[in-house]
């Protein structure tokens, strides 16, 4: 019989929200009546903006019309696109990245998992506790040897460059999922030299980049002197304008930075992710790549941003509820999640738990994101105001009970 890539059987079984879909699952058919308002799983509920659906409808109508109708597109992507983004994103910013370094894809969960297929199994990998598990789950299905970061109160909770560790990649990702807290320049740079220093690539993680409201904290790691050489960073449209149902991403590998044999020989990293995509993918639709390019219009660009407001909104209300509980709180204010520490005698599933059963909540066990995340839970801004209005009177009900 056909042989399995046995690190599977190495992966936790079940998925995080699989498990709490069990238990709101089973609440819910004890409590039929109960209006549960979800704060778990980090999904969008903002419709798309105006001008990006404007985008998408136009794309569509051209492909009625022989003249405009389109097949396969560029293997990097539409250079509308990747012009777009060079420009609003990297170049008007100061910083020195051109469309020809940026990869179009339909999202950043898959670019980040399927970006090891371009490097050498075995590798030593550096990843946060408590993390986005994708990055765990990937690595392990690879059979590279992890090495995890504790991310505590006390390093607040941003992952310190290791003392006697070697490393061959590592993942950061700021704003961070679930934690919320965000990566000063200090901290980025501290991590540049030791990729810098270790011959390794950081694979930075800018997802949330959109959320950043304090200028001083860096959008992205090509801010940072010496990036360039040793930094890939993968971007989703997911939260900055709403496509985790459309589905557009990208991820940038400067012409510099490079990768070695095992003869020795340096070679252009963006080189074999190029044969990697072309070889196993076909790209992402016309209509969502031009949809993509409405974002970063002067129109499209403020209705985004108008969304991100809403999210954060939410975050800050839900901080102050939580600060109310009695509860120490993380994150919130340059990103859509809130990490609040559990009371001193629950775990993170127990105060899960009391959180459904008395309120009605559903939030995330932080121990789902690593043993890190042990006593801490995860809240999403992503709901309506009119659920997260509703959220903390629950919670504030609870404080006076
Ligand atoms: N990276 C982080 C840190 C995330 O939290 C998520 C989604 O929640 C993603 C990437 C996935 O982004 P995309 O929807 O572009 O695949």
């Amino acid at each position: 019989m056909t042989r399995l890539n046995e690190n599977y059987l190495k992966v936790e079984k079940s998925y995080l929200f699989t498990d709490i879909e069990h238990k709101v699952h089973a609440f819910s058919e004890a409590n039929p009546d109960a209006k549960i308002i979800r704060m778990g799983i980090g999904d969008v509920t903002r419709p798309l903006a105006r001008p990006i659906v404007d985008g998408l409808k136009a794309a569509s109508e051209e492909q009625a019309h022989v003249e405009t109708f389109k097949g396969y597109g560029p293997e990097k992507g539409y250079a509308f696109l990747r012009d777009a983004i060079a420009d609003k994103v990297y170049l008007s910013r100061g910083i020195n990245i051109t469309a020809e370094d940026i990869f179009i894809s339909d999202g950043a969960k898959s670019d980040m998992g399927n970006f090891l297929d371009i490097l050498a199994k075995g590798l030593d990998v550096l990843i946060a506790d408590p993390v986005y598990p994708v990055y765990m789950d990937t690595n392990i299905m690879e059979g590279n040897r992890i090495h995890k970061l504790p991310c505590l109160a006390e390093n607040d909770f941003l992952p310190q460059v290791p003392k006697d560790q070697k490393a061959d990649l590592i993942y950061i990702c700021s704003p961070n999922n679930p934690t919320g807290m965000t990566m000063t320049r200090e901290a980025l740079e501290d991590w540049v030299s030791y990729a810098l220093e270790q011959d390794a690539i950081i694979l930075f993680d800018a997802a949330y980049e959109a959320f950043i409201q304090d200028d001083s904290l860096p959008r992205s790691i090509y801010e940072i002197p010496g990036a360039e050489k040793v930094a890939v960073e993968v971007r989703s449209f997911s939260k900055f304008a709403g496509f985790t149902g459309l589905r557009c991403g990208y991820t940038v590998i400067p012409s510099g930075l490079m990768v070695r044999s095992e003869d020795g020989q340096n070679y252009p990293l963006a080189d074999f992710w190029m044969r990697r995509q072309t070889t196993k993918y076909n790209g992402v639709p016309y209509v969502v790549q031009r949809a993509a390019e409405a974002a970063y219009t002067d129109e499209g660009y403020a209705a985004c941003m108008e969304n991100i407001r809403y999210y954060l909104d939410n975050a800050k209300a839900l901080k102050e509820a939580l600060e109310t509980l009695g509860l120490k709180v993380y994150g919130a204010e340059n990103a859509p999640y809130i990490w609040a520490e559990t009371p001193a005698d629950q775990t993170s599933w127990e105060y899960f738990d009391f959180l459904l059963n008395e309120a009605h909540l559903v939030v995330t066990p932080g121990s789902g994101f690593g043993a890190c995340g042990e006593g801490y839970i995860r809240l999403s801004a992503f709901a309506s105001h009119e659920d997260t209005k509703e959220a903390i009177s629950r919670l504030n009900a609870i404080v006076k009970n």
